[in-house]
């Protein structure tokens, strides 16, 4: 259970302990540097706002087919009136455009 190191006669710059002890030291620094800063300075930190996930859920349905699909979706008009169609469904709606046409 001894943890010396092996004795070099010749080295004489910091013992493993010592440097072992500069590291702690450094370390209760670091952290006493990155305690929580008083009331009055936490204030002036500004809140990064939250990025807005949509929930899988909530993601659009295709009026045409019926499946969900992210993205905002496309227009399916003239194939249906209202909503939003997914990449897939939106060939067909571009198709039935030009057979308007
Ligand atoms: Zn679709």
């Amino acid at each position: 259970m001894d943890e010396e190191e092996e004795y070099d006669e010749w080295y004489c710059g910091p013992s493993k302990k010592e440097l072992k002890e500069q590291a702690d030291a450094r370390r209760a620094k670091m952290l006493a540097e990155q305690s929580p800063p008083p009331r009055s300075q936490r204030k002036s930190h500004k809140k990064t706002p939250r990025r807005i996930l949509i929930p899988v859920i909530d993601r659009e349905r295709c009026v045409i087919c019926g499946d969900r699909f992210d993205g905002p979706g496309h227009n399916p008009e003239p194939l249906k009136q209202k909503g939003r169609c997914c990449n897939t469904c939106n060939l067909a709606v571009i198709n039935a455009r030009w057979k308007m046409l």
